[in-house]
């Protein structure tokens, strides 16, 4: 059997067509497999690589921690060093409302932790999402995200959960004295990128603070740079009451956290003790790499260097005669197509071709483009090259097909 064969024998699936990549080898944006080949990684492992594969300090980091210890104790017993130091910069990059840091393992986890506190801190149940909002797959994360397709084969879920229209003023209305939270995304990212309306952000704010329900913003895809800042509220003139994050967060290992201030995260110590907790949260290696990732996208330029990087992408993207829309917050894009089936053709044949492209939860209409931000001009460039030209011959021999 082949290790592809031996994959899908025995390890779960997720859908009937994995991309089935056997890769040997990571390094930068590159991506070797067992055969040799090297594709250009455009995905970044959904977001997570914001510094690429293996970058060196990182690794040196993880390495280094690896010698000393990684797991001693559960979250919230031991003082681990790695873990202070990173709750620590953290929070004072955070505005200063932001100043305590609950770690957990992954970005779903995140949003489960900041929904207990929330309905812990207001003491109130009702959790307001929006419609095609994705905050991850755990029951609680499921029931606030808003796809009615993906939540139905497991109901029931969360009680008292009710969902507005994003970008919809007139649905604040909803955001009443009942409210323990609203969550929600700085960008929709797997409904393809749909972009906030910053006066519906700044109200939703407004309205948050007359009723005293928490707002919960999920950056666990959007955070640590890939918009062009380290979060990208900053660009959208408002702090929230709990930031989740998540992905690329942990430096390329499992590491998840929701950040509020230390008023609301003390609700957690207290009746029950214990309130949350967490056998791996905070695990040391992976706050290790988080750390050595920070201390690079805060003293390096990259997460300057993304609003520059995202205008070369849409000088030779936005403008092409087979793209119906290409939507963007910097490196965080998505390229609108006909259907599922055109985009399923272009990405299969961009793998062909060396370059790793997928489509979105609720978007399978359009590419995915999240690259490493460490990506050049000239790499730039070269992948645009790839995409284009899959996308002529694809959308070229479907022409043709239909004549
Ligand atoms: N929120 C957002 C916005 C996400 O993009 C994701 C993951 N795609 C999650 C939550 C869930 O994170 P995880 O897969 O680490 O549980």
């Amino acid at each position: 059997m082949t290790q592809r064969d031996l994959f899908l024998r025995y390890v779960a699936q997720t859908s009937d067509s994995p991309l089935l990549l056997n890769i040997d080898q990571a390094d930068g944006i590159y991506l070797c497999d067992t055969d040799g080949k090297i594709y250009i990684d455009l995905i970044a492992g959904i977001s997570v690589s914001n510094l690429g594969h293996c970058f060196p300090t990182v690794v040196e980091a993880i390495h280094e921690q690896a010698q000393r210890y990684s797991h001693l104790m559960v979250y919230g017993e031991y003082a681990y060093s790695p873990q202070v130091e990173l709750a620590k910069l953290l929070c004072s990059v955070l505005p200063r409302t932001l100043d305590n840091v609950y770690f957990v393992n992954s970005g779903s986890e995140a949003v489960e932790g900041a929904l207990k506190l929330a309905k812990r801190f207001t003491n109130r149940s009702e959790l307001i999402s929006c419609y095609d909002s994705y905050h991850g797959s755990t029951h609680g994360a499921l029931s606030v995200s808003g796809n009615e397709m993906r939540q139905q084969a497991f109901r029931p879920l969360l009680p008292d959960v009710r969902h507005i229209h994003y970008n919809n003023l007139t649905d604040l209305q909803y955001i009443t004295e009942r409210t323990a939270a609203v969550i929600i995304e700085p960008v929709q990212a797997e409904r393809g990128v749909v972009l906030p309306n910053k006066e519906f952000l700044l109200q939703l704010r407004q309205r948050c603070l007359e009723t005293g329900a928490l707002l919960i913003l999920d950056e666990i895809q959007t955070g640590f740079g890939r918009t062009g800042t380290l979060f990208a509220f900053e660009q959208l003139g408002f702090v929230p009451d709990i930031l989740l994050l998540g992905k690329a967060f942990g430096g390329g290992l499992p590491l998840g956290a929701f950040v509020a201030n230390r008023r609301y995260m003390q609700c957690l110590t207290h009746q029950p003790v214990l309130g949350h907790i967490t056998t791996f949260g905070g695990n040391a290696l992976c706050c290790a790499a988080s750390l050595a990732t920070l201390k690079v996208l805060l003293t390096e330029n990259y997460v300057v260097s993304v609003a520059e990087k995202a205008q070369i992408f849409h000088r030779l993207l936005s403008q092409h005669q087979h793209i119906k829309a290409f939507r963007q917050f910097g490196l965080l894009m998505a390229i609108e197509l006909e259907d599922f089936t055109t985009t399923k053709r272009i990405i299969d044949r961009c793998i062909e071709k060396g370059l790793i492209t997928d489509w979105f939860l609720f978007a399978d209409n359009c590419l995915r483009i999240a690259p490493p931000l460490i990506i050049t001009e000239p790499q730039i460039i070269y992948a645009c090259r790839i995409i284009i030209e899959a996308i002529d011959e694809v959308v070229g021999q479907e022409g043709k097909i239909m004549l």
